[in-house]
């Protein structure tokens, strides 16, 4: 495999592996403060702590980076056996609330993953996608593209299904977009847009999430223009595909609501629309998903940022009033 040397050593990934569980806990420790692991029930390591990355709340979701992938690991091993079951999205999204995991959990989750492949070379590719994720998730955009430019080389090598290559395509793109390599995402994102579409058509859920993250590519480059048609073209579809309550759903409004009130030509009704458009992702997401969420705090910031603009163009002077017209004499027209 063609990637980089820090990813093949397994006694390497194991490390990396315990340190991202440390930091993963840590930053939950508030969260899950007297809480007990929804699968091993407090069987499991006393000294591991615990974690929570998804829309789970209250005494729900909580668990041990050991356990979660545990049971990845056996769902995923049921997919490879072909004996059904939710399979290798298990690594990636929790199987109580459904949303994916988010933010240092993903990348705990992404080491324990590549751990369990890395010395299993059929499989490996599998691990690879996932720790790139979790890396980018984390934050950690230098190493997840390294390990996202290896995943979409090996695929394309091994001949992996278009439908793959496609899905390692949008997570390059999204890491791209995120290290502000703005042009190299907005490509990338086009093309992975445009496989969707020919491999699945509009009204397909990884279609609608590929036109979501060009669109917001599209509004990272002030193209208003082309986020604000794509988007409107879209969002009617993702209601319907991923449904109106779904994250995803909230935040293809939200990206529709900031191409709007940062476009130099909105009208003081475009205005007055993202706000109420962001007021509304607000309180589902504070619902759905939790005030500390990534979504959420994005959303927040959109809508305070729309606000203020709402707020300089109502609160601005008038415009003077025209000159008056010149008065003419009907005969110098002529
Ligand atoms: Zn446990
Ligand atoms: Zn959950």
């Amino acid at each position: 495999m063609a990637e980089t040397p820090w990813l093949r050593d397994a006694a390497q990934a194991a490390q990396k592996y315990d340190e991202a569980v440390v930091v993963a806990v840590e930053a939950c420790a508030e969260d899950t403060e007297g809480q007990t692991c929804y699968i091993c029930h407090g069987e499991g390591d006393e000294d591991e702590g615990l974690v929570r990355g998804c829309a789970c709340r209250g005494a729900s979701g909580n668990a041990h980076v050991s356990c979660l992938a545990r049971l990845a690991e056996d769902a995923g091993n049921r997919e490879l056996r072909g004996a059904g079951g939710p399979g290798f999205v298990r690594w990636h999204t929790c199987g109580l609330c459904e949303q994916r995991y988010h933010g240092l959990v993903a990348c705990a989750l992404g080491w324990a993953c590549w751990k369990t492949y890395v010395s299993s070379p059929p499989d490996r590719r599998f691990g690879l996608g996932v720790l790139g994720s979790g890396l980018s998730e984390a934050k950690l955009y230098e190493d997840a593209l390294s390990v996202q430019e290896a995943t979409l080389s090996t695929m394309r090598r091994l001949g992996a299904s278009e439908h793959d290559i496609l899905v390692a395509q949008d997570n390059l793109a999204f890491t791209c977009r995120k290290s502000a390599r703005h042009e190299r995402a907005l490509q990338m994102q086009r093309d992975a847009y445009a496989g969707w579409l020919r491999l699945y058509g509009e009204e397909d859920e990884h279609t609608v999430m590929s036109a979501g993250n060009y669109a917001t590519t599209l509004t990272y480059l002030q193209r208003f223009g082309e986020a604000k048609a794509l988007l409107r073209r879209t969002i009617p579809v993702a209601q319907r595909v991923l449904g109106a309550n779904h994250q995803f759903t909230h935040q293809m409004s939200a990206i529709y609501a900031e191409a709007l009130y940062k476009d130099d030509v909105a009208t003081l009704d475009d205005l007055r629309e993202a706000v109420m458009t962001l007021e509304d992702a607000e309180r589902i997401a504070r619902r759905v998903l939790s005030g500390a969420h990534s979504v959420t705090t994005g959303i927040e910031r959109r809508l305070r940022e729309s606000r203020a603009a709402l707020g300089a163009r109502e609160t601005a002077p008038p415009p003077p009033p025209p000159p008056p017209a010149p008065l003419y004499d009907e005969d110098e027209l002529e």
